[in-house]
């Protein structure tokens, strides 16, 4: 394995590592030709891709809902064909679009539905359960005995994402889990999400179509066309300012370049010294880090030519420009 890629980290997530796999189905549909493809630990992984270019399949590949047939799936150092699919799964969480809750179930049984087939106590059971509903923004005592049909379809997702996350599995796995609820809700949840992957530092592998939040979410971006074939793998910065192939260009469109100041940062790179005839009063004043789309977004707004910029510490670092910011996009 590659030697930068940390197997395991010190929190228990695994990297996930796909050498060549393919899968054809029964009826002789070649779902995913040759797949490989190294999701270090920790990281939140995006595959995105056309309807049918074999994204889902590649996900329930890693948990063996689907059995490859050629390839090998590392978890770590641990290769995923020669574990039980049953317990294999107990340590994968999966999300997918329709959560499917168990409807006769309370919410709280719901999420600690893995700690109760690992044999967990009852007690410790029920801890867990309201603890995790606590990260994702459930009220334990408010939601906890309600059944799924007393939720919304965002807050639906969020006890699907809690009980994924129930028993500490080592990689999540979510399969359009926000593309059934309404834009407004779907932006929140993305949100809420971003902040719950900072404290768990999960590595997930998370599927979309939506590219918006492919660059939202996502460390790095894996774009595959028709036959899982892997167009480009990069940081969202990366993809969309250097698309590597025609078909990922079409793939990410005309308004990349506005996508690209959303994720790209105010770096010391950017920075000019301060103009000769500074007007420090008149001058907004940024701070390094803030989005390209921000900074340019407070130009605009105040008609300035150039912006102040500073650090963590407030100090002046200098300036950047109109003309800087478009060109970096
Ligand atoms: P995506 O998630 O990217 O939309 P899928 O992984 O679901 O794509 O499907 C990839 C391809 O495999 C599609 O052509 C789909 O029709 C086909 N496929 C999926 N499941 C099966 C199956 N059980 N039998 C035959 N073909 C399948
Ligand atoms: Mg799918």
């Amino acid at each position: 394995m590659d030697g930068t890629v940390r197997d395991t980290d010190a929190d228990g997530a695994a990297a996930i590592t796909l050498t060549d796999i393919g899968k054809q189905f029964p009826d002789g549909t070649r779902a995913v030709q040759s797949l490989s493809l190294e999701i270090p630990a920790g990281q939140l992984v995006v595959l995105i891709g056309p309807s049918g270019c074999g994204k889902s399949t590649v996900l329930r590949m890693i948990n063996r809902l689907i059995e490859p047939t050629t390839g090998r799936i590392m978890l770590g150092d641990e290769d995923v064909t020669q574990v039980d699919p049953v317990l294999l799964r107990r340590r994968i969480g999966y999300v997918i679009q329709h959560v499917g809750l168990f409807p006769h179930q309370t919410i709280r049984a719901n999420v600690g539905t893995v700690p109760r087939l690992l044999g967990w106590q009852r007690d410790r059971i029920r801890r867990r359960a309201d603890e995790l509903l606590d990260l994702v923004g459930l009220e334990p005592g408010r939601y906890g005995k309600r059944y799924p049909h007393e939720l919304s379809g965002g807050q639906r997702q969020r006890v699907g994402v809690a009980r994924a996350l129930a028993a500490d599995p080592v990689v999540l796995l979510m399969d359009e889990p926000f593309s059934a609820v309404d834009p407004i809700a779907r932006g929140r949840l993305q949100e809420e999400f971003l902040r719950l992957q900072a404290e768990v530092r999960k590595t997930i592998v998370l599927v979309t179509h939506d590219l918006d939040e492919a660059v939202r979410l996502g460390d790095r971006i894996a774009v595959l066309s028709e036959g899982g074939r892997l167009e480009q793998y990069a940081a969202p910065a990366e993809l969309l300012g250097g698309p590597a192939t025609p078909f990922v260009t079409e793939f990410v469109g005309a308004d990349r370049a506005i996508r690209r100041l959303a994720v790209t940062p105010v770096s010391r790179e950017l920075l000019d010294d301060e103009p000769a005839d500074p007007d420090p009063a008149g001058l907004p004043t940024l701070a390094l880090g803030t989005s390209l789309y921000d900074a340019l977004a407070r130009l605009l707004v105040t008609g300035a030519e150039h912006a102040r910029v500073v650090d963590d510490a407030d100090q002046p670092v200098g300036v950047v420009s109109r003309r800087r910011i478009l060109d970096a996009s």
